[in-house]
């Protein structure tokens, strides 16, 4: 096991339980720390509390009194509470430090760090390094949204087993001395400006990833995104550019082939993944997984293969020339035009969910190849107006994602596509995007 030598800090409260602050509770007290929880949401009588308890670690839940504070040298805050919360306010009054586990991770490990962020692509990127590594027969664990907690996995790495790491504005926030050997920035839009109020404030969040590199490591970039080129023109690191739109030094595209540097990595024909967001996604991960060492078979096995992550644009069947896509993560307009615009053949479109008081006008350019919709959830008449105003005259309504499956199989022909992309969140009628795309996946496979 690793160990968290580098930390000075002897006494140490963690805001914010959930499945990080536990793991790092757990760690610090493990690291001979004393260490002091507070949670607002979780109950006295959670098994939790128990847990912490007997693994020494103070425990106060059900409030934020600002006496938490006392004899704190550190806070390890989790990455969802805002720094308006009135403990983290304190804290930065009086100058006490505020990290995340990232942070801790990041203490814990001698091995290579692979970092990936960006407003968008992030999971799909990460899990395409992590792969194209592991396929290239190196040793590597993936943290993050669908890995295990950066803490747990860094606590646990091999020598020489290399770390990927896909990380949020949030996270990036509260580091000190974290940086990865490679780190990724995909592209920045305006997102979480509820938490981070401004975008300047949102980017250099996400410069943070870059911050502590040196010209040792490598900085990856979208040389497409103005921002993202502007934000880096700060960074110390060896920057390796990708672009779709021009030959650059790093990874790049013609209209035939993929090419990193001046070598032809493969046929785009030849790449299972669909979407012109997602060969952005693609270029930056081709990028990282050839600056750590991956190989070309890796790397063609991975990109011949790797239909998509779970729920987000994932090639589910073919079902009688019938293409199924489950895109349930798409739980905006902009992430549902992203995957219409990746397709140019017919496609029966399966949308709606959770109404938050928008329109759908914005999708009408997206819908050209759209033959026909299958609407359910709280927005369905919204989106047959959007239908209508785009012409497409085959609307169906049905009562949930499972019935669209059928109503779609029935109304398609050979070669159509048919897309779960619902634009909309899934809470009027599912507890989660991943419980609605299941539900779609199951339908398509009782069809065959
Ligand atoms: P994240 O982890 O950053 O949320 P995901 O890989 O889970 O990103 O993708 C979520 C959705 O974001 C996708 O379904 C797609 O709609 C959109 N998306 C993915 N990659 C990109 C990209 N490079 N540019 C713009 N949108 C993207």
């Amino acid at each position: 096991m690793n160990k968290l030598d580098d930390f000075s800090y002897h006494s140490v409260l963690v805001l914010g339980l959930a499945k990080s602050g536990t793991v790092a509770a757990k760690l610090l007290a493990r690291s001979g720390k004393k260490v002091r929880v507070n949670d607002f949401k979780t109950k006295q009588n959670d098994p939790v509390v128990q847990e912490l308890e007997n693994a020494n670690i103070e425990v106060i839940v059900g409030n934020h009194p600002l006496n938490v504070l006392d004899g704190i040298e550190i806070v390890v805050k989790n990455p969802g509470i805002p720094y308006e919360n009135i403990v983290i306010a304190e804290a930065e009054k009086l100058g006490i430090p505020i990290i995340t586990e990232v942070e801790l991770a990041g203490l814990l490990v001698q091995s290579p760090i692979v970092g990936i962020t960006g407003s968008n692509g992030k999971t799909t990127t990460s899990t395409l390094i992590y792969e194209m590594i592991r396929h290239s027969g190196q040793e590597v664990q993936l943290a993050g949204n669908i890995g295990n907690v950066a803490t747990e996995v860094a606590e646990n790495l091999k020598k020489d087993e290399v770390m990927v790491m896909e990380l949020s504005s949030f996270q990036l926030l509260g580091i000190e001395k974290f940086k990865p050997n490679i780190s990724v920035l995909l592209n920045l839009f305006e997102a979480h400006l509820d938490y981070h109020k401004t975008f300047e404030h949102y980017s250099h969040a996400k410069a943070n990833i870059f911050r502590n590199q040196t010209k040792d490591d490598y900085l990856v970039y979208n040389a497409d995104d103005d921002d993202v080129s502007e934000l880096v023109q700060f960074a110390h690191a060896t920057k390796v550019p990708f672009s779709t739109k021009k030959q650059t030094s790093g990874a790049w595209c013609d209209d035939d082939n993929l090419y990193f540097m001046s070598e032809k990595i493969i046929e785009l024909r030849k790449i299972a993944l669909v979407g012109k967001h997602n060969l952005e996604n693609i270029l930056a991960a081709v990028s990282a997984a050839k600056l750590q060492g991956a190989t070309i078979e890796g790397i063609t096995q991975v990109l011949t293969t790797f239909t998509g992550v779970k729920h987000r644009l994932q090639f589910v069947d073919s079902i009688d020339d019938r293409l199924f896509y489950n895109d349930s993560k798409a739980t905006n307009i902009l992430a549902t035009s992203k995957a219409l615009a990746a397709f140019n053949q017919p496609t029966i479109l399966l949308a709606g969910g959770l109404d938050r008081g928008n329109d759908f006008d914005e999708l009408i350019p997206y819908l050209s190849n759209v033959k026909a919709m299958v609407l359910f959830g709280e927005t369905a008449p919204k989106l047959e107006k959007t239908a209508q105003m785009a012409g497409i005259n085959s609307i169906h309504f049905v009562d949930n994602v499972k019935h669209a499956v059928q109503s779609a199989y029935n109304i398609s022909e050979k070669d159509d596509v048919i897309l779960l992309s619902p634009a909309c969140a899934s809470w009027d009628q599912y507890r989660t995007f991943e419980e609605r795309g299941d539900m779609f996946m199951n339908a398509v496979h009782t069809l065959k």
